[in-house]
């Protein structure tokens, strides 16, 4: 059911200071940016492979990831994401096993993905994110 790992979140203080980074220092390339109003963050993928990198800067102090960066001012990793073709199938599989969701039914992310996250208390520790490649 899970295809493979789609990518993976690092939040970021700014988008400006860091893609250079992964540019400069690692030859990556960046594939755009794009602002996801609904979880309040402005992402940069980068193709390693195809997995991706998603650098998630905040775009309003509420942000989850302005949360994350007032716990880990450097930024990190922030989540692991899954790539499956039934987000809604993986996510009642999820449920079946005892794990707490934290979207109970799936969201729109950045490039139309539907996603859905798990709660990392459930996932002992990793934010884990399910997603499916829009139509
Ligand atoms: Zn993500």
């Amino acid at each position: 059911m899970i295809n493979k790992i789609d990518h993976i979140g690092i939040a970021v203080k700014s988008l400006d200071e860091a893609v250079p980074y992964y540019e400069k220092a690692l030859g990556l390339k960046c594939e755009g940016v794009e602002t996801v109003e609904d979880q309040k963050v402005k992402t940069a993928f980068f193709n390693v492979g195809g997995t991706h990198l998603e650098l998630l800067e905040p775009t309003a102090p509420d942000s989850p990831i302005a949360k994350f960066l007032e716990k880990n001012p450097f930024g990190g990793v922030h989540h692991v994401a899954f790539n499956t073709s039934d987000v809604v199938g993986a996510l009642s599989q999820a449920k079946e096993a005892g794990v707490r969701l934290i979207n109970e039914t799936p969201k729109i992310g950045a490039h139309s993905k539907k996603i859905a996250f798990l709660h990392p208390k459930s996932t002992m520790g990793v934010l884990t994110e399910l997603c499916q490649d829009g139509e």
